[in-house]
């Protein structure tokens, strides 16, 4: 060919091959523009956000932080999409979804407006109703006792059936959280008998087992707390301390360490209530059970001593000790960690039936790789628990033979079940609701049902003969001034004032004395 035409030819197609390089690189730099828009953001609903903060612990990037008590997205160039901050959350709050689409709809037990399900009788309350917040499940508890009284309920309506293995009472309530105790308390001042099914070895768990040192905000701060228990800001073992000096006054029929396992509305309307320690019947169920669902168990003998904890509270309480920790996932590893710390000079065993952590953290397999070649974890894969005695436990080993080991704890950290499956198969529906769905102000329920409360009286103070020996009424009016309120008020700006609190208080203590037998005597 005629060199003056190729050439140009060769011109032309270097021309095309660069036109085609160009087109293809634009091409694959449109396809990022194009995801970005797609990319997953954060819908965060305050109203359900408890500040508990698992969203922002868990975070890998350090995206979100709590301020003023909410979690808010402050880095979200960091994000790298995980997810993980919505997995966690418990009260989905926090939801991650596509932009410019809508968050995605939050599934909520299906509740008239005075928290009862669609089983007349059955009443959900608190954090599991989808209205968390200390002081949203105290107005619960007293709002749903009300409401009862007015849906004909009777005090000691139930004819004892004469079964000695049967508890008859107007309510069973379960769980001892705010949203219980404060139940627990409208009934002694109605006169209604009562129970608190608590599986914890003490009332309150989940506030009592806030990270140490955290604080409870009495939030939300234009709700007042109409309920018979008292909140307000203050450190958590503080509150906790007060509760239970109120609880101890009144009197309160708390049965620890029982696990409320079956419901069941009977023909006749009254509920019939299985427990791992006995049964009950009664007029109506409060259910108020939080979100953290049921422990896992191993079902082995001696499981039930104090020795062997479902949760790790506060790794600081064991030092010098030998310490066993069942379970192979993250919880269970870090809980071994947190144990394990020179300075606390634990020796601790895991027992993991599986053959290797293959589920845990990689930050978490390289700190319990050290700490085993430190030897202060023992690892016994293959293994399996067969039994606790009072200070030691047998267990399977991978080869076959079994071994009593010494032990002075344990703690069984096989992770949990959510309670929704648990509350469907009692009846208690479900229904998808907007993420920014919330229920009204807990206090303006109560005081649909027991009349408005005086808003802009000057606080009283109780006076003795109102009290008959009922409260300690000097420890019981000083609560929110020591209850942390004066150290609280250091560290947070906004506070529920002392006043808002006491307001109440002379209603909240009008309790006839003799309520609090009428529990007793009816069980007998
Ligand atoms: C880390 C953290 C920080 C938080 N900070 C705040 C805060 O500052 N302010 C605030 O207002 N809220 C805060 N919250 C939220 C608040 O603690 C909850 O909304 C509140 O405790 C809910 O009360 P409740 O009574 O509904 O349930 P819970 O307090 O969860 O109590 C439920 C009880 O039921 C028991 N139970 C469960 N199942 C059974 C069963 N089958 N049988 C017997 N007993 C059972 C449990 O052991 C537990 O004691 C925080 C939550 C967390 C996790
Ligand atoms: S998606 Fe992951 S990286 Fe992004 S904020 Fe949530 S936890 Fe952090
Ligand atoms: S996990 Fe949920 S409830 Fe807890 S701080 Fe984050 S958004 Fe709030």
């Amino acid at each position: 060919m005629d060199p003056v035409i190729i050439g140009p030819l060769i011109a032309l197609g270097f021309i095309g091959i660069l036109v085609l390089v160009r087109v293809i690189l634009a091409a694959s730099k449109k396809e990022p523009t194009e995801s970005k828009t797609k990319v997953l953001v954060h819908a965060i609903n305050d109203e359900r956000c408890t500040g508990c903060e698992a969203c922002v612990l868990v975070c890998p990037t350090a995206v979100l932080e709590l301020k003023s008590n909410k979690s808010k997205v402050i880095r979200f160039d960091d994000c790298i999409q995980c997810e993980q901050c919505a997995v966690v959350c418990p009260t989905t709050a926090l939801v991650m979804f596509r932009e410019g689409s809508e968050p995605p709809p939050v599934l909520v037990p299906d509740l008239d407006d005075y928290y009862q399900s669609k089983v007349p009788g059955l009443y959900l309350l608190g954090e599991a109703a989808g209205k968390p917040l200390v002081k949203n499940a105290v107005n619960l508890g007293r709002a749903a006792v009300e409401h009862s009284l007015r849906s004909g309920m009777r005090p000691g309506a139930l004819a004892p059936q004469g079964r000695p293995d049967l508890t008859c009472v107007d309510v069973v309530i379960v769980g001892s959280g705010p949203a219980g105790l404060s139940a627990a308390m409208s009934c002694q001042q109605r006169k209604l008998s009562y129970v608190v099914l608590e599986k914890d070895a003490f009332v309150a768990s989940t506030i009592a087992r806030y990270p140490k040192g955290k604080y409870v905000m009495a939030e939300p701060y234009d709700v007042r707390c109409v309920g018979l228990l008292p909140v307000y800001d203050s450190p958590k073992d503080k509150l906790i301390l007060d509760w239970n000096r109120i609880l101890t006054q009144v009197g309160l029929d708390i049965r620890l360490r029982e696990v409320v396992e079956k419901i069941e509305r009977q023909p006749n309307g009254t509920f019939a209530v299985g427990t791992d320690k006995g049964k009950y019947l009664a007029q109506k169920v409060m259910l108020c059970i939080g979100t953290r669902g049921k422990p896992r168990r191993l079902n082995v003998p001696g499981e039930d001593q104090a020795m062997v904890q479902p949760l790790l509270d506060d790794p600081d309480l064991y030092s010098g000790k030998t310490l066993l920790v069942v379970g192979g996932g993250d919880s269970a590893v870090e809980a071994a960690l947190s144990l394990a710390t020179p300075a606390l000079r634990n020796k601790v065993i895991i027992s993991y039936r599986g053959k290797a952590f293959n589920r845990v953290k990689a930050k978490n397999r390289q700190a319990i790789d050290q700490a085993i070649h430190e030897k202060r974890i023992l690892v016994l894969f293959g293994s399996n628990v067969k039994n606790f005695g009072s200070s030691n436990v047998t267990m399977k080993l991978v080869e076959g033979r079994e071994r009593v080991i010494p032990i002075q704890g344990a703690f069984v950290l096989i992770g949990g079940d959510p309670p929704i499956k648990w509350l469907e198969d009692m009846g208690i529906g479900y229904v998808q609701k907007p993420h920014g769905f919330v229920r009204p102000p807990t206090d303006m329920l109560v005081e649909r049902l027991i009349g408005r409360q005086p808003a802009n009286d000057k606080p009283n103070l109780p006076v003795s003969d109102e009290l008959s020996g009922f409260f300690d009424h000097a420890a019981f009016a000083s609560l929110a001034d020591e209850g942390g309120g004066k150290k609280a008020r250091k560290e947070a700006t906004i506070m529920v004032p002392k006043d808002e609190f006491l307001l109440h208080l002379p209603e909240k203590l009008r309790v006839d004395p003799e309520a609090q037998k009428v529990s007793q005597l009816r069980h007998h």
